[in-house]
């Protein structure tokens, strides 16, 4: 069942985002009776006597606006318990360093996000000792035979940054599953408007929130929602106390501003990328579009059957030279240049020059083509869009 063929829980998913959360009882925010969560910016509450338990006593701990904005992601995604971190990379190493002991043994899909690629090779396995082993996951036989019993945590971008490769979250989640292993999946790039892996099986969802969920880059922030008990108690427990990589009030105000809007603007980046795609398709210099919402796409069939829609990001590989990419990039005049990604803005990068590291570097777990570009899709005119790619374009 996709959220486009459910009107009612589609219905359900543009409530919940819109704040639900915030107006039921609990989030009923004093005695002022706030419809928006205001911005509790105390570090410390006042301790109110030996019989009675505060809510909150420290803001590392816990603080009343991250508190509704755990609440709120973790409904967006279908989960019981949701955090909220200072980043993506703080969500993601923070669920690592909690599940996987020194010299344990993670699985990983070998297409993810730089950043975690470089988490997972100098940190997780070359300061921690342990054993991760990189693997195709668009195949899930190759996760089921780097899985065993030992296996601490299996992790999963999909689509994934920046190739749009896709993983069979629910058929990982059968192969975590028998051997009673955590399942992780990075869903940035869908948001949960158009995925919920937690739905298909999955144990831990992990947000860059600096992206789809802010919406308007102008906050850098992270989230992990799971349903399970223990592994919420252990994140929590590493967060809080441990590392104490928090979600400012502020940050979380934002995140949960953005939220908002999260179902209306992810519409408008997939109608406008569909249409960017279907340009950049027919262009005669241009040799692969890499987009789920192509048919072209490899996986099209697995996207339309775990997906509800294709999201805003897509990369295309160009015939021809880095400096006619580079004039390219220089001709456009909507696009900004630029890394990130989910924003209002459509932004272009060029990963062989804005993050050279990541395609000439011997230890990468994948191959980026040289003159891959990729292109985070704004909710911009689509007419506006197309035109800027067509007259920059050679
Ligand atoms: N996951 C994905 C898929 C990303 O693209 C990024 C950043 O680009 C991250 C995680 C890391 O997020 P942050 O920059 O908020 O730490």
């Amino acid at each position: 069942m996709t959220r486009d063929d459910d009107q009612v829980n589609r219905n359900r998913f543009a409530t919940i985002a819109v704040g639900a959360a915030e107006n039921t009882p609990r989030f009923n925010h004093g005695s002022t009776n706030d419809v928006v969560a205001p911005i509790h910016l105390s570090s410390t509450f006042e301790w109110s006597g030996r019989d009675t338990t505060n809510e909150h006593e420290y803001s590392r701990e816990s603080n009343p606006t991250r508190a509704a904005l755990e609440k709120q992601v973790a409904r967006l995604e279908g989960g019981e318990h949701g955090l909220a971190l200072a980043s993506g990379m703080a969500a993601i190493s923070t669920t690592m360093l909690s599940l996987v002991p020194p010299g344990g043994h993670l699985v990983s899909s070998d297409s993810i996000y730089g950043g975690t690629e470089k988490l997972l090779t100098k940190l997780v396995a070359g300061h921690l000792g342990i054993d991760v082993e990189f693997v195709d996951a668009r195949e899930p036989e190759n996760i089921a035979t780097a899985v065993d019993s030992d296996t601490d945590l299996i992790w999963a971008e999909t689509p994934t940054n920046p190739l749009m490769r896709l993983c069979d979250i629910r058929s990982i989640a059968d192969i975590a599953n028998d051997h009673g292993v955590p399942f992780g999946v990075d869903n940035t790039f869908a948001s949960p408007y158009f995925q919920a892996p937690l739905e298909l099986g999955a144990d831990i969802v992990v947000h860059s929130t600096t992206k789809y969920l802010n919406g308007h880059s102008d906050s850098i922030g992270g989230a992990v929602i799971t349903d399970d008990d223990e592994i919420f108690e252990k994140l929590a427990f590493s967060q809080r106390i441990g590392l104490g990589n928090v979600l400012s009030p502020f940050d979380c105000y934002l995140v949960a501003r953005g939220i908002k809007t999260l179902p209306a603007r992810m519409k408008h980046h997939q109608e406008n990328t569909m249409a960017v795609a279907r340009l950049l398709k027919g262009h005669d210099r241009i040799t692969r579009v890499h987009y789920p919402g192509l048919e072209s796409h490899p996986q099209h069939d697995l996207a339309a059957e775990q997906m509800s829609g294709y999201s805003g990001m897509l990369s295309f590989e160009f015939d021809g030279s880095l400096t006619e990419i580079e004039a390219f990039v220089e001709g456009l005049t909507v696009f900004t240049p630029g890394t990130s990604l989910g924003g209002v803005e459509s932004l272009v990068e060029v990963p062989s020059l804005m993050n050279p590291d990541q395609v000439n570097n011997e230890s990468a777990t994948t191959d980026i083509p040289e003159t891959l570009v990729r292109l985070s899709v704004g909710i911009e005119d689509s007419d506006d869009l197309c035109e800027d790619l067509r007259s920059a374009l050679p």
